[in-house]
């Protein structure tokens, strides 16, 4: 695998950075994780723009174009001969020094590296997957905002493991008022009454592309959709419930916290939007 970093494509086994480097010491800097069909990076101005609205947020310099950076992922994809499969972008502070001072550090690291992509079982597509509420609250807006896509990771990772220790693997975060916020890796969405709610921004989630082009995708085919804070008892008693996220596109939920939703099965308007996110994938990678 050639992966790109500090401006060159060079063997998997030559693309290192420091131990200085900010970015291990302090988690301090940013990701996308994109997703490949077809050879072709999928969605990939808006993931540029949160990279970039990420970057900003942490007053880091991305020291690359919006441009040169799209020409990097393209070309990542061709150098390993990748279809269909994830990228993942990550750009660090640089390397510094053992202090916090990120004016100490000198050159921000891009590093691009295009796999294959390990999709989640079939088996989850097909009948849906339990979750469960987790007692790790996402982080507060006003201490680290769940907007800006970090390299720290931890509160979706102490999520993630509460999650796991209860054999389901995503967990419902909630956020500092007790609202449901989204979910480690993805986002959610339920449906009642042939409706679509999904938790809004400021509920202190991330902004995922996949959601955006959910709610787009379903409010062309006239369903409506209302971006509203939720608590655990509209997932109880939601008739659906689905998650989005560049690794899993759409996947259905038919159980939270031991409660079956809807008649535990995944339900119809679940079933169009994984279709019609399908299509759309396709189509816009031709
Ligand atoms: N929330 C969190 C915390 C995430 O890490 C992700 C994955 N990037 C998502 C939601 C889904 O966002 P997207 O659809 O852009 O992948």
């Amino acid at each position: 695998m050639k992966v790109f970093i500090n401006g060159q494509f060079v063997p998997q086994e030559d693309a290192k950075i420091s131990v200085f480097d900010h970015g291990l010491l302090y988690g301090d800097g940013v990701f996308e994780g994109i997703r490949s069909y077809n050879g072709k990076a999928f969605r990939l101005q808006e993931h540029l723009d949160r990279l970039w609205n990420s970057a900003k947020a942490i007053w880091l310099q991305i020291p690359m174009t919006k441009q040169q950076m799209a020409e990097a992922i393209q070309e990542a994809l061709r150098q390993n001969g990748i279809r269909d499969g994830y990228i993942r972008v990550v750009v660090t502070r640089g390397v510094g020094t053992l202090g916090l001072d990120p004016n100490r550090c000198s050159n921000p690291q891009v590093i691009i590296i295009a796999d294959k992509i390990s999709l989640y079982p079939k088996e989850y597509y097909e009948n849906g997957l339990e979750i469960v509420t987790v007692s790790t609250l996402r982080n507060h807006p006003a201490a680290l905002s769940p907007r800006i896509k970090s390299l720290n990771y931890l509160n979706n990772i102490l999520a993630k493991i509460e999650g796991l220790q209860a054999g389901c693997i995503e967990a419902l975060m909630l956020n500092h008022k007790g609202e449901v916020a989204e979910c480690t890796g993805d986002n959610i969405f339920v449906v009642r009454q042939g409706r679509l709610l999904t938790p809004p921004t400021d509920a202190g989630i991330l902004e995922g592309i996949t959601r955006a082009a959910v709610i787009e995708l379903a409010r062309a085919d006239g369903y409506q959709v209302l971006e509203i804070p939720l608590t655990k008892h509209d997932v109880y008693i939601a008739d659906e419930c689905f998650l989005t996220g560049t690794a899993a596109e759409v996947v259905p939920v038919v159980k939270v916290d031991s409660r079956p939703i809807g008649d535990g099965k995944p339900g119809p308007i679940t079933r169009h939007l994984m279709a019609r996110f399908h299509q759309l994938t396709q189509q816009e990678t031709q």
